[in-house]
């Protein structure tokens, strides 16, 4: 019987990297496609789903998810929990490599297994099936392709991350990658719609000689990333218009960040870790007299670090918020991160948390910069509200982020030009940064970003783009 084309509506399940960084975006995005008419099955692994339920008030209600409010608004947004692997008390930041190891080559069978029961319940007259994943999951294309689904790949990164990955064989011919013995310091000139770039600013893992998980994770990603129906970039064309063109020449791409702003109306609660509710202290404080200082979900670093960024906080005699992890530091208990004393030292002037709502930080007038990695949802939230950086990356895509915020857009500054961290130069800085000098390029940035996703803004008509190249392949 022939199908009635009218009445196919397309289906995805969306599955992220089970990673805070992977999971923010593809929640915003998934619940944007679902009040675009799509019916969204969105899958957790079994792990994050536990964290989330434990961060919950309602946690011990099992009809709810991380969804429950959007259904609440008609959305048709289903919940699914798949297996990473390893049973719920498995540390996977102290195993993070095996950890890694089991999701770039052992995930797929629980992938599979999950959509293959997706797949058999669902009427496929009536629907049709997307997959929306991760570029990092390198299984997309298998699987799309087994259950005959539309293979959606999502990039959580920049444009310019995303160039230079694809053209690593470039690299390789012109000998920066792998790093050569004798480091070289001109320029990367030849990535099409890349400006010149020192080998500095390239991501952590192409400047390591040592393969590891990460780089076999990124390969694995870019070996099929041409097997993709539809690639959905989270940055904005006026952000990175040349390397977003060069991109669109060949490939699928669509840019259409910042996604994490794209369903503003429907409060979702992702937080993996308890948040420490931040917005009555800075109530207290005056207008841009706070700096918050996060360094996001991974990274790892010394105690020294830390104590050299809390010494640079005493010294600036700032207001600040500091997320303070209780794995953030490798060499160390978790009860001892900080210096002694620190907290009953900074009084009122500082306030520490495990865990704290972000954007509800970034949102308040109370803020006035932000000390960040530059992961690059830290990056578009900052922009987003017309917060200045200081920037102290420290792995994966951070060190090319800085590039683009510091020395391309303008809207901040290094934390530490030399090396090493050390705390003269953080009081520096921070003192430098507060001072209002970017407020007005930032604030040119952020209302870039928002008439973006306006009516008639690049990222709007890009997703209006996707919508119709997407029916048109499903129909
Ligand atoms: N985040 C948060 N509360 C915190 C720290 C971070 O909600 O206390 C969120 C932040 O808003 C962002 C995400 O966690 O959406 C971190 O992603 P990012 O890409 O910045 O860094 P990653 O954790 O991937 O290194």
């Amino acid at each position: 019987m022939a199908e009635k084309p009218e009445l196919i509506r397309p289906h995805a399940i969306v599955i992220p990297l089970p990673f805070q960084g992977h999971i923010n975006p593809l929640v915003d995005l998934a619940i944007n496609l679902a009040s675009r008419g799509f019916t969204i099955t969105f899958v957790n692994t079994h792990f994050v789903h536990h964290l989330l339920s434990k961060t919950h008030s309602d946690a011990n209600d099992h009809h709810t998810d991380m969804f429950s409010e959007a259904r609440q608004s008609g959305l048709d947004i289903r919940y699914a929990t798949v297996s990473d692997g390893f049973p719920l008390d498995y540390d996977r930041d102290r195993n993070v490599f095996e950890f890694w190891e089991y999701l770039l080559e052992q995930f797929i069978f629980h992938v599979d297994e999950l959509v293959g029961n997706l797949v058999k319940s669902c009427d496929l007259l009536a629907y049709r099936l997307l997959l929306i994943t991760d570029t990092f999951n390198s299984w997309h294309a298998k699987i799309a392709k087994k259950y005959n689904m539309v293979d959606v790949s999502f990039w959580t990164e920049p444009a310019l991350v995303f160039a230079l990955e694809y053209h690593l064989e470039l690299l390789r011919k012109n000998g920066h990658y792998p790093p050569p013995e004798e480091k070289k310091e001109d320029a990367i000139t030849y990535v099409p719609g890349v400006d010149p770039i020192g080998t500095k600013d390239l991501m952590s893992f192409l400047q390591e000689k040592e393969i590891t998980v990460v780089h076999r994770f990124v390969f694995q990603a870019y070996e099929q990333i041409g097997n993709a129906d539809f690639i959905l970039l989270n940055t904005v064309q006026e952000l990175e218009p040349k390397t977003v063109q060069a991109l669109n020449q060949i490939l699928p791409t669509y840019a259409i960040g910042p996604v994490n702003f794209s369903a503003r109306d429907i409060k979702i609660s992702k937080a993996l870790v308890q948040q420490t509710e931040c917005t009555e202290w800075l109530q207290s404080k005056p207008p841009a007299s706070v700096l918050y200082v996060s360094f996001g979900s991974l990274v790892q670093t010394t105690k020294q670090v830390i104590e050299e960024i809390a010494h640079g906080l005493l010294l600036a005699d700032i207001n600040f918020i500091w997320v303070v992890r209780k794995n953030m530091v490798t060499d160390s208990d978790a009860a001892d991160v900080l210096p002694s004393g620190f907290e009953q030292t900074v009084k009122e002037k500082g306030l520490i948390v495990p865990w704290c709502d972000q954007e509800a930080v970034l949102s308040h007038p109370g803020i006035g910069a932000f000390l960040t990695h530059c992961g690059w949802n830290s990056v578009l939230e900052s922009m987003w509200h017309g917060v200045p950086m200081i920037c102290y990356p420290f792995l994966y895509d951070q060190p090319t982020n800085r590039k683009l915020v510091v020395d391309d857009w303008k809207i901040g500054i290094n934390l530490c030009d030399g090396e090493a961290v050390a705390r003269h130069e953080v009081a520096g800085k921070i003192k430098m940064l507060m001072c209002g000098q970017f407020g007005e390029v930032s604030k040119k940035v952020s209302t870039l970003l928002r008439n973006s996703l306006g009516d008639g803004g690049s990222s709007c008509m890009y997703l209006e783009q996707f919508m119709e190249d997407m029916r048109a392949k499903i129909l």
